[in-house]
C-alpha cells in the first residue's frame, strides 16, 4: 500500500548520523535524505513493525504546520520512519533546560505561541475525526524555528476502543479513557490542559509526588492540580474547562484555539520565538 502511494524511501540515500533519542521500541537517528536533514525512527524486530506500519499509515494521510511531518519509510532491518527533523528535540528537555533562562516577559509571550501551535494541531486532528491518546509536552518537538508540533501518532486510531490498558500515560489520560476506555477528542482536551500544566511548570512531571493509583483515584474525586506558579488566572481556567469531569463540558480545539486567539490579541506584538 505504502510503495503504491509513494512513502517507500530508499536506503542508499539514507545517511544515518548521530543517535538523538529513544523510543519504545528503538533509536531515533539524526539523519540526512538526499540533502534534507531529517529524523530516523528505527525499530529493533520485526515482531512490532505492523504497529509501526500502523502508525504511518495514519502520518501519510496527515499534512499541517503543527504535525511532525512524515517523509516515509524503508521497510529493511526492521522497520526506518523518516520524518522531518526537529532540532531542538521534545518539548519538556526544551521547557526544563531553557525555560527559565529567558526573561520572564518572553517567556509568557513564547508559551503562548507555543500552546497555540499544538492547539491548531489538535485542532486539525479533531476536524479529521482522529484521537491522539498520547497527547503530551513529550510528544511535542520543537523544530529549529521554535515551532511546536506534536508527534508520536502510534497511539492514534480511528476507532474508539484499546483492548491494552496497561500502558495507558495515567496522569495525561482522561477518567473516562482510563476506567470506560472511551477515548475520544474530547480525552485528548483534557490531556491538552495538562499540557498547559507542563508548559507552565517549566516541564514538571504533572501531579508532582502523587502515585498513578492515587492520581486515577483523587482526580476521580475531584482533585485538580493547582495553578504553577508563574501561570496566568486566563490560562488556569482553560486548564479546568480542560479537566471538566463530563466531556462534554470540556470545550472543543475549535474553541480553545479561539479563546486563545483572543488573549494573544489582548497582548502587545511580539517576536514569534
Ligand atoms: P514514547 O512512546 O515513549 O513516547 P516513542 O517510542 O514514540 O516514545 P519518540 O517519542 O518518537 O519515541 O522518540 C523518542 C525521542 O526521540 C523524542 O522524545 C525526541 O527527543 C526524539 N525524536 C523523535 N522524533 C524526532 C524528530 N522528528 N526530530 C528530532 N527528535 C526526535
Amino acid at each position: 500500500e505504502l510503495s503504491k502511494t509513494g512513502w517507500l524511501l530508499d536506503i542508499t540515500k539514507l545517511q544515518l548520523g548521530e543517535n538523538i533519542g529513544e523510543g519504545e521500541f528503538g533509536a531515533v537517528y539524526k539523519g540526512e535524505y538526499m540533502g534534507q536533514k531529517v529524523a530516523v525512527k528505527t525499530i529493533k524486530c520485526d515482531v512490532t513493525a505492523q504497529a509501526f506500519l500502523q502508525e504511518t499509515t495514519v502520518m501519510t494521510k496527515l499534512q499541517h504546520k503543527n504535525l511532525v511531518r512524515l517523509l516515509g519509510v524503508i521497510p529493511q532491518k526492521g522497520l526506518h520512519i523518516v520524518t522531518e527533523l526537529m532540532t531542538k528535540g521534545n518539548l519538556v528537555n526544551f521547557l526544563r533546560t531553557r525555560g527559565r533562562s529567558l526573561v520572564q516577559f518572553h517567556t509568557l509571550q513564547r508559551q503562548t505561541y507555543r500552546r497555540k501551535y499544538v492547539c491548531e494541531g489538535m485542532e486539525y486532528l479533531e476536524n479529521k475525526k482522529l484521537v491522539h491518546r498520547d497527547l503530551a509536552a513529550r510528544n511535542v518537538l520543537i523544530s529549529d524555528d521554535n515551532m511546536a508540533k506534536v508527534s508520536d501518532f502510534g497511539l492514534t486510531r480511528v476507532d474508539f476502543k484499546v483492548s491494552d490498558n496497561a500502558k495507558l500515560p495515567v496522569k495525561w489520560t482522561a477518567p473516562e479513557a482510563l476506567k470506560k476506555e472511551k477515548f475520544s477528542t474530547k480525552s485528548d482536551v483534557w490531556s491538552y490542559g495538562v499540557l498547559l500544566w507542563e508548559i507552565f511548570s517549566y516541564g514538571r512531571q504533572p501531579y508532582p509526588k502523587m502515585s498513578l493509583s492515587e492520581v486515577k483515584e483523587r482526580v476521580e474525586g475531584g482533585y485538580r492540580m493547582e495553578a504553577p506558579v508563574d501561570c496566568p488566572p486566563s490560562v488556569y481556567s482553560l486548564m479546568r474547562i480542560c479537566w471538566e469531569i463530563e466531556p462534554r463540558r470540556r470545550p472543543t480545539f475549535h474553541k480553545l484555539r479561539e479563546k486563545l486567539e483572543q488573549e494573544m490579541g489582548s497582548q502587545n506584538p511580539v517576536l514569534r520565538s
